[in-house]
């Protein structure tokens, strides 16, 4: 039973909420009043968490006269007791004063906690939706699960907004919340995400499902749930205040995947391209809790990184013929039927910055690794007609390699007297670390000296070889390359490679100072 609204505000507002509603913390009243101010220019739903405050009815009359300054934002007001994951550790009694007082300074909506709701009389909860609508909501911090039961525990109280919030353990558990908000989202007011890494997805494609609305902070470092992402992020990156039934899902899936720099490329080609698609980070701790996923949601494309380019192969319905020499997929296209398709760009990547600098035809190319990436190298570059030569760590696989893609093997202790047109750094050394070179000085004879690493922006390698007159190709443009070839295949349309190149460049210089501001003086 949805209740019938009691006030004007409660019937009309699901129709004037922006999808992103921002919680505003603080543990000072004016503080608190203070963000909200410099908020409000871009952000017209905030949530007060007045829990956060250690006397939070000392914020009302600031939040008042904010309300009264600024008539176009609307407001939740949440003191979130202890017993219910909140800050706030007063009687019910004292909460339901307080949550009164917000709603008599102008807060258009009252958040009370199923557990607290429970206890009252009903006239108390009715009370509540005298001015204000009311959100009845419920917070699950260990799991997903029993959200139908609890619903119907739920609806038993009459309320504006039922808030139905889990933690995703699995990436499934997404999948899960978003069912539910598809079954009940005609019969009732719901809003519904999941907390966690994991869940990140659900506060976005929540929105989809039928969630009249989802939270976010408002920077990194003020999150109220653990998984929450920013309403900038929400917003500029994920266009969700675009999203609907028609919008292509897309992601990265790994193990991790938290650090990627593929949402801020992709979503930005598909915003710069006019592409009905989001990008999402899927962080899968398993194959089968991806897999399970691409089948329901759907997902449209996914890019495929660490731990399972090589694993996700025996899942796929077809693959090119490039993927299956490599062995490694790091791309896949669903197909209508359902159908997954295996491709691999990392070859891309790495043809594309040299074609643009050099005739890779019968240039002679040193490959450092036999790995994934090494491979895929190895194969474009010699169907490309290039003379490939392969250094790795362990002999084995880099025989194996040299082998299959008839290269030849290049001896370490005979690189002083080698000179090569170009060599490619395909192994980590160097990675996150400035100090550490697969290389020594004298070993680098090149003309070209192309480090897959983009992260740092310029490893020891790189250095190295500057010092030796080489030109130095950055590991960012196989990145952009390689993704640009992904949004090729999954849209049909030539990728916007210069913006990528900017937004990713722009990301990763951010990275590295913030790097620098968290390092101790
Ligand atoms: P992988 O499959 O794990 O292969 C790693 C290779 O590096 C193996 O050949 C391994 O040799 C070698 N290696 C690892 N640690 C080493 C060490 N300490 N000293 C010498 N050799 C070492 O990894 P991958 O997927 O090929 O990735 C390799 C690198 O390329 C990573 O840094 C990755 O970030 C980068 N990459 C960049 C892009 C891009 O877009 N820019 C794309 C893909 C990959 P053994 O056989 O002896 O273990």
């Amino acid at each position: 039973m949805t209740a019938a609204p009691n006030s004007y505000i409660a019937r009309f507002l699901p129709l004037r909420l922006p999808r992103v509603c921002v919680a505003v913390t603080d543990s000072d009243p004016s503080g608190l009043v203070d963000k909200a101010e410099a908020l409000v220019r871009d952000n017209t739903f905030l949530e007060f968490r007045l829990d956060y405050l250690p006397r939070p009815s000392l914020a009302l009359p600031r939040i008042k006269r904010f309300m009264e300054y600024h008539p176009h934002v609307t407001a939740i007001a949440t003191c979130r007791r202890t017993a219910s994951g909140g800050k706030f550790k007063g009687s019910l009694a004292a909460q339901l004063d307080i949550l009164g007082k917000a709603s008599a300074s102008g807060c258009q909506l009252l958040d009370i906690e199923l557990q607290s709701a429970a206890k009252c009389k009903p006239e108390q909860v009715k009370r509540l939706r005298t001015r204000s609508a009311l959100i009845l909501s419920y917070h699950d911090f260990r799991a997903t699960k029993n959200l139908e039961p609890t619903l119907d525990r739920m609806v038993k109280i009459p309320a504006d907004f039922y808030k139905v919030v889990g933690t995703a353990t699995t990436l499934y558990d997404n999948v899960t919340m978003m069912k539910f908000l598809e079954k009940f989202g005609d019969r009732y007011s719901l809003v519904g995400l999941c907390m966690g890494e994991q869940g990140i997805i659900s506060r976005l494609l929540g929105v989809r499902a039928g969630s009249v609305f989802t939270f976010a902070a408002v920077s990194p470092d003020e999150k109220t749930a653990p998984g929450q992402t920013t309403a900038q992020e929400l917003r500029n990156t994920y266009r969700i205040e675009q999203m609907d039934a028609a919008t292509r899902i897309y992601g990265v899936a790994g193990d991790p995947v938290a650090h990627s720099l593929s949402p801020v490329i992709m979503n930005a080609a598909l915003r710069r391209e006019n592409v009905n698609g989001v990008y999402l980070a899927l962080h899968a701790k398993t194959l089968k809790d991806l897999l399970a996923c691409v089948r329901d949601i759907p997902i449209h494309g996914l890019s495929i990184t660490m731990p399972y380019k090589e694993a996700i192969l025996k899942y796929l319905d077809n693959t090119d013929s490039h993927t299956t020499k490599i062995g490694a997929c790091n791309t896949v296209v669903r197909a209508q039927d359902g159908k997954l398709y295996g491709f691999n760009t990392d070859a891309a990547g790495v043809v594309r910055p040299l074609e643009q600098r050099i005739t890779i035809e019968k240039a002679r190319i040193l490959v450092l690794g036999a790995g994934g990436a090494a491979r895929a190298a190895v194969f474009g570059l010699k169907e490309r007609g290039a003379e490939v030569y392969i250094l790795n760590r362990t002999a084995a696989p880099a025989q194996k390699l040299a082998h299959q893609a008839r290269a030849r093997i290049a001896k370490r202790a005979d690189l002083k007297k080698l000179v090569f047109d170009v060599i490619i750094n395909a192994t980590p050394v160097g990675m996150g670390n400035t100090r550490e070179s697969p290389l020594n000085e004298n070993e680098i004879n090149a003309r070209y000296l192309f480090d897959m690493i983009y992260d740092p922006e310029e490893t020891r390698l790189m250095k190295l070889a500057k010092g030796r007159g080489a030109e130095v190709i950055p590991g960012i443009e196989m990145f952009v390359h390689q993704a640009a070839r992904q949004f090729e295949i999954w849209t049909g349309k030539p990728a916007p490679w210069d913006d990528m190149l900017r937004v990713v460049m722009l990301a990763l210089q951010e990275r590295t100072a913030a790097r620098q501001a968290a390092r101790p003086t």
